[in-house]
């Protein structure tokens, strides 16, 4: 029999050990450009073909190779980045395992290109790990790196991959991510000859331009700047939040990761500001001291597991509300009045009726600006009317009421009306398929246009049943249904956009949600600028006055029917 043990020769360790740590194509150009940072490259160039299948090319102008150390980075555990284990702990650089170009270049065809500055470049060709042809060369100082044919010769690993326009999907999300994590490092991606972005060198600053470019204009419209102690990003406001987790992008010591605690605590955050089934976008770095971080070790997984969770849950949650509704400084009459109790100088709040659900620790208390709501009842707000904004024109003393979801439903509306011309939506994770009578059929198809144009992706997938993979922010996923129904009704009217916009506000009216009074004045605030801030969509009062006559008139005597008697009899 021929099943004699024996070594496993080279080459074969390699492919086994490739398969690990190279996955697909994604994962080289992410091994490669992580190189290249640890290098510390100031511009890094992607390209590819064929979602990387045919040939990647990833360029940087680091600080390169000598000849020597070019060989030896081909080899296994070959790595200038940790001593022993110990430096694990103190890790600074992307890569420590010594294993990305070995592995590469075990199921590949590569060339790598480098040059240490003012020095002569060397060029080695690698076939399956073996180094075909090496000679001298001539590039400016850095280093680049051709990968032809992956899996040439791993023809089971081959027969597992995704297709090209998969792939490509999968490295356009790599090069996101890491431009994302490493903003001082300008990204350059070409793909099929064509350059999908040239980002320049940033900064932390302006990373948010960046943003723009690689997630949309629309992202980063939301966004809500975080700063705090080892945090600092963005947080997306509530209204823009998604049906998955689609729009976070998370990075603790510059490393795109998932962490579940980091993603819970935002959320929790967040509070009943969102709704059950929905996710807050946000794009955080987080610095971790490497003793609080489990890092898995494990080279492809990307979950980081926290030793101090809760720490961090904390102070998330804080930095996450501040972000959202912001405090400002109080105004000069009320300091006179805050007792100084409270230790932290810069906290403090007027005294509020009821803050809802969540026990709030004293130091984290929302301090209420200029609109001092007194506070919330169910969904109403209520505030002072001497404290709320001119434009509402309360005049005199007395109490305003503001119906929430009236207010939001107005805001949304003006919101929608104002940037219909920028078509948004938002995949579903599981597209909706939803089937109608012939006639409803009827009037949908010939509508296509028009509802793509409000951002919901629809088709026919059969007689009469329509498939929807994407839908507008604004509209959560079961409302889809409601809406629809509405609007073919509606489709005989002309001004399609305006049902369309006052369809959707009817939802975000209807959606039964609580809110926080932090949250509940920046509504007002942004109620002041609306164009008709006094009326919902469907006109009905976003707010009401009582003035402090008829407040006063309503305790006016009444006849008293109690006789001193009766009263008598109550006191004993
Ligand atoms: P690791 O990054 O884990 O050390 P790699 O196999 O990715 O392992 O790289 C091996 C070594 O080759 C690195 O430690 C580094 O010294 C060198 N190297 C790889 N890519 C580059 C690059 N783009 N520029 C400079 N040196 C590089
Ligand atoms: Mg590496």
């Amino acid at each position: 029999m021929g099943n004699r043990i024996h070594l496993l020769s080279e080459q074969t360790i390699n492919q086994i050990a490739a398969g690990e740590v190279i996955e697909n194509p994604a994962s080289v150009v992410k091994e490669l450009i992580e190189n290249g940072v640890d290098a510390g490259a100031t511009h890094i160039r992607v390209e590819i073909l064929s979602g990387g299948f045919q040939w990647i090319k990833i360029s940087d102008d680091g600080s390169g190779m000598s000849p020597d150390e070019a060989v030896l980075s081909l080899q296994r555990h070959a790595t200038s980045k940790i001593q022993n284990a110990d430096d694990l702990f103190s890790l600074t650089t992307m890569g420590f395992r010594g294993e990305a170009l070995a592995s590469i270049a075990a199921i590949s065809k590569m060339t790598l290109l480098t040059a240490l500055e003012r020095a002569p470049a060397i060029r080695l060709e690698i076939e399956g790990g073996k180094t075909i042809e090496a000679g001298p060369d001539a590039r400016a100082r850095g280093t680049s790196i051709e990968v032809r044919s992956l899996f040439y010769n791993v023809p089971a690993r081959k027969k597992f991959q995704k297709s090209a326009a998969a792939s490509s999907a999968e490295i356009t999300k790599v090069v996101t991510q890491l431009a994302l994590a490493h903003p001082e490092v300008g990204f350059e991606f070409v793909q099929q000859n064509q350059v999908q972005f040239n980002l320049p060198p940033s900064s932390r600053e302006l990373l948010k331009n960046r943003a723009a470019v690689l997630l949309g204009e629309e992202y980063v419209h939301s966004l809500h700047a975080l700063e705090m102690n080892g945090a600092w990003g963005w947080v997306g406001d509530p209204l823009h939040s998604r049906h998955n987790r689609s729009g976070q992008y998370l990075f603790i010591n510059s490393r795109p990761v998932f962490c579940p605690a980091v993603s819970f605590a935002v959320r929790d955050a967040y509070g009943t500001r969102l709704g059950a089934d929905r996710h807050p976008i946000y794009l955080l770095h987080l610095s971790i001291p490497p003793e609080f971080l489990d890092v898995n070790v494990h080279p492809q997984k990307r979950e980081v597991r926290l030793r101090e969770e809760r720490i961090v849950k904390q102070l998330l949650h804080t930095a996450v509300n501040d972000a959202l509704f912001p405090r400002e400084p109080l105004p000069a009459p009320m300091l006179a009045n805050v007792s100084l109790s409270f230790t932290a100088p810069d906290f403090s709040a007027p005294l509020l009726l009821q803050e809802e659900q969540e026990e709030t620790p004293l130091q984290e208390l929302p301090l209420i600006m200029e609109i001092e709501p007194i506070g919330l009842y169910r969904h109403y707000l209520f505030v002072d009317a001497e404290r709320v904004p001119s434009r509402f024109s309360c005049e005199g003393p007395g109490v305003v009421w503001f119906d929430l979801p009236a207010v939001e439903s107005r805001l949304q509306f003006e919101r929608l009306l104002k940037n219909s011309q920028k078509v948004q939506s938002q995949g579903l994770l599981i597209p909706l398929t939803l089937s109608y009578s012939r006639a409803e059929a009827e009037q949908l198809r010939g509508h296509f246009e028009i509802f793509h144009s409000f951002g919901l992706q629809i088709r026919e997938i059969g007689q009469s049943v329509f498939l929807i993979d994407a839908i507008p922010p604004a509209l959560e996923e079961q409302e889809v249904s409601i809406v629809l129904e509405e609007m073919i009704r509606e489709l005989k009217t002309t001004d399609l956009k305006r049902k369309w916009a006052l369809c959707i506000c009817r939802r975000v009216r209807a959606r039964k949600k609580s809110y926080h009074l932090r949250e509940a004045s920046h509504l007002i605030k942004e109620l002041a600028q609306a164009e008709d801030p006094w009326h919902c969509p469907q006109g009905k009062k976003t707010l009401f006055y009582l003035r402090e006559e008829d407040i006063e008139n309503s305790f006016q005597k009444q006849p008293i029917k109690a006789t001193a008697d009766s009263f008598e009899k109550a006191k004993a």
